[in-house]
């Protein structure tokens, strides 16, 4: 069988993880490392692969089947987004919400232009989560939905404290509230405020000469970050940061509640929830799916982006169809 031929762009969290990923899918082989920095820099954990600086990209055009866009959604995606529709198919996990749809515009027209599928915003969230309040709300027409997330690391909120004069690092959770998890669970239909989903937990590594207590309340008073919620503020060493607070897990419950009957007497649950040790493992495994579903969907003819919400499941399925049909008996 010959393999999906797959080249990472950027090798953050999100690259490295795909790397390991790759070795999870047998049907799938890495090609090579493409990277803005010296690619001599970089060190590549599979074994015959190497890095490229990012302009050599436009050569390897005829060995890269599927090209996994792994740079930050701030500044990066917006411009690789689309440079790389142009050349190959591809996949990323653009999760800058407010913006998904003019992303989805460029990378629609460049995919377009160039005969390739291009899967935008894949990941969790957006992404599986998307997916599973879509299911949820076809279901269950009437009723209402809820996202919690969490326990997990905010990477903007954890910049965020960074940027605070005084701070040398920092690390914040996003814990939701197990009450308010409760109560939608048993089906109550509660209206939340910001507040009463969320807690919001930081660890701060300060600057020797810093002022604490001003620290504590620039983070408390934060506008759209912390003021909307309860947070609480713990100054550790950087050793405990280290020891502590290195790993990056993050997860979430999606749940809807909806009613039915003559007279909405019978209330349903659909909950689907996720406890991620690592939050670019799992994001990464989710985006190869995806890049096996934008390879046969290219075989077939397709063009264009897509979303999780355009591609049925089987093409993420590393089974043939026959397979995949014995598992529904
Ligand atoms: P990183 O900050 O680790 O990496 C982003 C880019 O920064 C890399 O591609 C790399 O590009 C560059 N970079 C990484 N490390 C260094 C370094 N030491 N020095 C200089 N440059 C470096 O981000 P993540 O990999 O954690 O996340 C990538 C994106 O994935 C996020 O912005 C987020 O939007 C998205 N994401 C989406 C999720 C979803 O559910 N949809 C979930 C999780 C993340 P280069 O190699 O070219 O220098």
């Amino acid at each position: 069988m010959q393999k999906i031929r797959v080249g990472i762009v950027g090798y953050g969290n999100l690259g490295k993880s795909t790397e390991l990923g790759i070795r999870q899918n047998n049907d799938m082989e890495l090609i090579g490392v493409f990277t803005r920095r010296d690619p001599a820099s970089i060190h590549i954990l599979t074994e015959g692969v190497k890095a490229y600086h990012i302009d050599d990209a436009i050569n390897m055009t005829d060995k890269i089947d599927v090209m996994i866009l792994c740079g930050g959604s701030m500044s990066d995606l917006p411009e690789q987004g689309p440079f790389f529709a142009g050349l190959f198919n591809t996949v990323d996990g653009f999760d800058t919400h407010a913006k998904i749809p003019e992303y989805y515009e460029a990378v629609d027209k460049k995919a377009k232009d160039s005969n390739h599928i291009c899967v935008i915003s894949s990941g969790w969230d957006p992404g599986m989560f998307s997916l599973n309040r879509l299911y949820a709300n076809v279901i269950l027409p009437e009723g209402n939905d809820y996202t919690f997330w969490g326990k997990g690391v905010s990477q903007g909120h954890s910049d965020a404290i960074r940027r605070i004069e005084g701070v040398k690092n920092a690390k914040q959770y996003t814990i939701p509230i197990e009450s308010a998890i409760e109560s939608v669970r048993e089906g109550e239909n509660p209206e939340f405020t910001t507040r009463q989903k969320h807690i919001r937990e930081c660890f701060v590594v300060a600057k020797e000469e810093a002022d604490r207590a001003q620290i504590e309340r620039e983070i408390k008073t934060m506008p759209n970050y912390f003021a909307e919620y309860d947070t609480t503020v713990h100054f550790i060493t950087e050793e405990e940061l280290e020891k502590n607070h290195s790993g990056i897990p993050h997860g979430g419950f999606v749940i809807r509640s909806g009613k039915t009957g003559a007279n909405n007497e019978n209330t349903h649950i659909i909950e689907y929830s996720l406890k991620l040790d690592s939050n670019p493992d799992f994001t990464a495994n989710v985006l190869l799916a995806y890049a096996r579903a934008a390879y046969r969907l290219n075989k077939e003819g397709g063009s264009g982006a897509k979303t999780v919400f355009d591609i049925a499941p089987a093409y993420l399925s590393i089974k043939s169809n026959e397979e995949l049909r014995q598992n529904l008996l």
